[in-house]
């Protein structure tokens, strides 16, 4: 078998890389000889000439670092400030400059020109997320002809969207030069094969084929997912090192994770906790919401807004509510290690992941990964996030609709055991059929 070359964004650091993605493909990478290709995470003075060895580790690992205006342009810019609002259905949060999208090229291609040198005839590339679109094409130019694969994290905008994007016509040619584009759900298959059909004139050869001269290129749903087992283990072990008063508080325990990110609906969320506590004044004192939200994309102003704006509503919402025992919202702003995370999410009884727009949303898997399945929590899932499409047990909320969300909320908190464990069985199972390794495999055996 060929050797996977990886190339991401960030390339996983440390003398013990971890997280998602190497979980999925640190195998792969060990038993093929592959190599793993992305950014430093450092600022240089001059752009890369060479990739540099990461030393240590189970599979081998080049990185490059960028200048600052590489950072700005190519990682701020295009891919943060235009192509993430836009997939998120966020056009109106775009902030085109012509600059952002000259240096998102420009890295794209000395990527190409860094990696190509390293290529041999058999191997398969496997290119992950929105800053690297036009890396295959990039990588054609130079004669590269090995099976090139693209999985986009994020969800997949449709025509409508796409042609508020100066440059979408562009973006759909790039995806062209893909054999195998992975996206999280059938929803953005769709979208995507429309775009590429409407905006590009690719044609359409059925059963997710496209034909953009002088390619063609495969479009499918490859949903991404946890190692479920591994996580139950943690959250099982992890619970027992919670301090004391999580666990002995008979208050009902409503968790919310997720970076301070806008599409991740936390106003919204709020807005509806404060409707629930408007409505069931009988609920007061005995339900609380803990929201962990790490600062992300610090500096961006649609993530200083969205700062300003949760901190508000969380303060005005414990200052009509909280009382001299009791408060309503406890909102951190910090990450929390994992492990600590997995006994959080066992001990709340109620998990609500309600994004308004999300490519999967892997909190939702981690929530039902970490359950006592004895004694299991709800999960209350927005409609919107890709994981939706494959977890049909879960209470399904609309994150627009505040009443809603708080009769679900409502329903949620008096759920039968009996029901929390029916739909917790039908959850996990999926979970573990479909997991990260199923994933990675199901993606590779595709790509051919
Ligand atoms: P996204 O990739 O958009 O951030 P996902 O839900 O798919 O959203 O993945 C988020 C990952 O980040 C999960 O693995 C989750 O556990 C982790 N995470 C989110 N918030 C925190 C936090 N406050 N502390 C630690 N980890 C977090």
């Amino acid at each position: 078998m060929g050797r996977l070359i990886c190339i991401s964004n960030r390339i996983p650091t440390g003398a013990n890389p971890s997280g998602g993605l190497v979980v999925a493909l640190g195998d792969v990478l060990e038993e093929t000889g592959g190599i793993w290709i992305g950014t430093s995470g450092e600022i240089a003075e001059k752009p890369a000439a060479e990739l540099r060895e990461i030393e240590g580790g189970p599979f081998r690992r080049y990185c490059f670092d960028l200048t600052q205006e590489e950072q700005d342009n190519y990682y701020a810019g295009y891919s943060n400030s235009v192509l993430w609002p836009l997939f998120h259905g966020r056009a109106d949060l775009m902030d085109i400059h012509h600059l952002y999208l000259g240096v998102y090229k420009q890295v794209n291609r000395r990527i190409a020109k860094l990696v190509a040198p390293f290529l041999k005839p058999d191997d398969r590339i496997w290119v992950q997320d929105y800053h690297l679109l036009p890396l295959a094409y990039e990588l054609r130019l130079m004669g590269a002809t090995n099976p090139i694969g693209f999985f986009l994290h994020t969800p997949f905008p449709g025509p409508t969207a796409m042609q508020a994007l100066p440059n979408g016509r562009e973006v759909c040619q790039w995806i062209a030069n893909y054999d195998l584009v992975g996206l999280q759900a059938e929803r953005d298959v769709r979208a995507c094969l429309h775009s590429m059909i409407e905006i590009a004139g690719a044609s359409d050869l059925g059963a997710g084929y496209v034909h953009l001269s002088p390619r063609q290129c495969r479009i499918a749903a490859f949903p991404i997912s946890i190692d479920a087992r591994e996580f139950q283990d943690l959250a099982e072990a992890e619970f027992e090192n919670l301090p004391a008063g999580i666990v002995k508080d008979h208050r009902r325990l409503v968790i919310g994770v997720d970076r301070l990110d806008y599409s991740k609906g936390v106003p919204h969320r709020f807005r509806a906790f404060g409707e629930f506590l408007e409505r069931h004044e009988d609920w007061h004192r005995h339900v609380s919401l803990l929201q962990i939200s790490p600062p992300t994309r610090e500096g961006v102003q649609a993530y200083d807004d969205i700062r300003e704006e949760t901190e508000h509503l969380s303060g005005r919402i414990n200052g009509q509510f909280a009382d001299i025992q009791w408060v309503p919202i406890r909102f951190i702003n910090r990450a929390v290690p994992r492990e600590v995370l997995a006994g959080l999410y066992r001990a709340s009884h109620v998990a609500l992941v309600t994004p308004l727009m999300d490519g999967m949303n892997l909190v939702a898997k981690e929530f039902i990964a970490a359950q006592n399945p004895d004694d299991p929590g709800v999960l209350m899932l927005s409609q919107f996030a890709g994981a939706a499409e494959q977890m049909d047990a879960a209470l399904m909320v609309n994150p627009h609709d505040p009443e809603q969300v708080a009769t679900s909320m409502l329903t949620a908190l008096m759920m039968s055991r009996g029901e929390r464990r029916e739909r917790y069985r039908s959850l996990m199972e999926g979970l573990t059929t479909y997991d990260v390794h199923w994933w990675s495999k199901s993606f590779l055996d595709a790509l051919g």
